[in-house]
C-alpha cells in the first residue's frame, strides 16, 4: 500500500526534513504537539513496529541514533519522548513505520 509516507520519501509530497541519508528519513509533523515534533522513518516500507523483521533491527537502531542525534542538534537532550503507534487501535494512522520524537516542552506523564 501506497501511504504519504512513500510519497514524501520519493518526492511526489514536499515535506519540512530535518535528516535524511539512503535509509532513513526524518521530517517534521504537519500537526506538531510540542516545539519539537519530528517523525523518523525507515525508507524501507515497513508497515509498523509489529512487522519488524530481524533482519530490519540495524534499522532500527539506526533510527535510534537518528533520534539522539536530533536531540543533540534541536536541543532537547534534557527531555524528549521518541514513541511509535503500531496499529489502528493505538491510534496509528499512517501505516509507514515512523518513530515520533517529542520535546521541547514539559511533557505529562500521560501517554494515552
Ligand atoms: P500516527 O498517527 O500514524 O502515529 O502518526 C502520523 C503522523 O503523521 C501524525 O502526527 C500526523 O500529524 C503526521 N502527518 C500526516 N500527514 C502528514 C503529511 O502529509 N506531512 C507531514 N509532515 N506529517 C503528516
Amino acid at each position: 500500500m501506497t501511504t504519504i509516507f512513500d510519497k514524501i520519501i520519493n518526492g511526489t509530497l514536499p515535506a519540512e526534513k530535518v535528516f535524511e541519508n539512503e535509509r532513513i528519513l526524518a521530517i517534521k509533523d504537519i500537526h506538531p504537539v510540542a516545539p519539537i515534533h519530528f517523525l523518523i522513518m525507515p525508507k524501507k516500507s515497513i508497515r509498523d513496529l509489529q512487522s519488524v523483521k530481524s533482519e530490519d533491527l540495524a534499522l532500527i537502531g539506526e533510527m535510534v541514533q537518528v533520534a539522539q542525534s536530533l536531540a543533540v542538534k534541536y536541543d532537547i537532550v534534557d527531555g524528549y519522548r521518541l514513541l511509535t503507534n503500531s496499529g489502528p487501535e493505538a491510534g496509528q494512522s499512517v501505516f509507514h513505520l515512523h518513530f515520533h520524537l517529542i520535546g521541547g516542552r514539559r511533557l505529562t506523564h500521560e501517554l494515552g
